[in-house]
């Protein structure tokens, strides 16, 4: 079999990009390890930038999004208790960020491809990337114990942190970056009432709380916990009332509380692979970066490395344009390492580890700068909507 372009993993970057190839009538294949109804369960991310928002009108997936995404017009800021919104519109140039679950994105993106008829294998096995230094790579994958060649002219590695893409590079050739935290987050999903318009960072000495939603009827909350917790140690009651604990009073007192439909540890770390490109293979998402989830970038980075994948693969199948790849790594990653910045600043502020008094009044001084001053109010502002692609 050829394709013009191969892409590993069905994830929101490998979909989009697909979805976004389709359009412009370059032909690609999509290889994904997991069953789609594995892939559409997946519980994730649920705040989209606007500029995630307009990928997916451009990839013509935004009809549902329009329809049921909610803005969020500012974000909040609670310390010991005391929570300050900050306006995201009035600082952005009418700027907001849209609750939006990363199932519906996902969900969305396999309706349109599957609906265009262009191909996605599911359950692709032993996937390996070959010959990415010459003009003409190729990939093979196993299924139902047969295995099968793809010669292509490009492949996309959208397989996540832990996918194939990365790993086929020679070490000398790549650098990383890596940070992991000494905490993790235990998140719960239920169908209730959010106990907030908007998304909710709150460090208080018990430790660090989010609150987010999916619907007006569907929570996402999170709490900071010891990163080898077992969330078999943490029946519904046990989580809501430690959370409960860590809100601000009247939020407390308006939380309501339900069965939970899924229950999670996730640990968090920065990472940063580079470059992002590598003679035919180009990493986009979590295979090239991961941001800790405070500050809900890792999906948007992910949207916002296949915009400039896209117009490099363009440059590239129209002009044979080999400097287009290049350039791809170069604008990919200095967003990245803006937003990686971002990410990292906002989780050191919200939570509590290893910090000494000194440490903590440090973080209570750089919130009460940030949401007075004007200044300060803009720089959230600006990074929380996603800085201009
Ligand atoms: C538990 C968890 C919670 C998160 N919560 C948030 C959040 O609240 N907010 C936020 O902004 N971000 C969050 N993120 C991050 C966000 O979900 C990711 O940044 C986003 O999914 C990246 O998309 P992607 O397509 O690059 O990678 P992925 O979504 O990881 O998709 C990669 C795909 O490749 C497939 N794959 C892997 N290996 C292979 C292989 N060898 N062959 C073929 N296919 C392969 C995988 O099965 C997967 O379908 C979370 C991530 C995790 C893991």
């Amino acid at each position: 079999m050829r394709k013009q372009v191969v892409i590993v993993g069905a994830g929101p970057s490998g979909l989009l990009l697909g979805r976004l190839l389709d359009l412009a009538g370059i032909d690609n294949i999509v290889l994904e390890r997991q069953t789609q109804d594995y892939v559409l369960a997946r519980i994730r991310a649920g705040i989209l930038e606007q500029t995630t928002v307009d990928l997916l009108h451009r990839a013509e997936a935004g009809h549902r999004l329009a329809e049921e995404g909610i803005p969020h017009h500012a974000v909040q800021l609670a310390f010991d208790y005391k929570s300050v919104s900050i306006g995201l519109s009035q600082h952005t140039n009418g700027k907001v960020v849209t609750a939006y679950g990363q199932t519906e994105v996902t969900r969305d993106l396999c309706e349109v491809r599957d609906a265009s008829g262009s191909e996605t294998i599911y359950e692709a096995a032993d996937v390996e990337i070959h010959d990415i230094d010459t003009a003409h790579p190729f990939v093979t994958y196993a299924k139902d114990g047969v295995t099968h060649r793809i010669d292509c002219d490009l492949v996309a590695g959208c397989d996540g942190y832990h996918g194939v893409s990365r790993k086929s590079v020679p070490e000398s050739a790549i650098t990383t970056y890596e940070k992991i935290y000494p905490f993790g987050w235990l998140g719960l999903l239920s169908d209730t009432r959010p106990v907030a318009h908007e998304v909710v960072y709150a460090n208080t000495e018990r430790g660090f709380a989010l609150c987010s939603m999916r619907s007006m009827t569907r929570s996402r909350y999170y709490i900071q916990c010891d990163v080898n917790d077992r969330v078999e140690n943490w029946s519904d009651d046990a989580f809501w009332d430690e959370f409960r604990r860590r809100l601000p009073p009247e939020m407390a007192e308006a939380l309501e509380t339900g069965p939970s439909l899924e229950k999670s540890i996730a640990p968090l770390r920065s990472f940063v692979a580079e470059p992002m490109r590598f003679g035919r293979l180009m990493l986009a998402g979590d295979a090239a970066h991961v941001v800790p989830p405070t500050g809900a970038k890792g999906l948007n980075l992910a949207a916002s490395d296949i915009h400039y994948m896209y117009d490099a693969i363009l440059a590239f199948c129209a002009e044979g344009d080999e400097a287009a790849l290049s350039e791809y790594s170069r604008r990919a990653l200095d967003r990245v390492w803006k937003t990686e910045r971002f990410s990292w600043w906002l989780t050191n502020l919200t939570h509590r580890f290893n910090d000494d008094a000194f440490e903590q009044r440090m973080k209570e001084a750089e919130l009460a700068y940030v949401t007075t001053s004007d200044a300060g109010r803009q720089m959230v502002a600006e990074n929380y909507v996603g800085l201009p692609l």
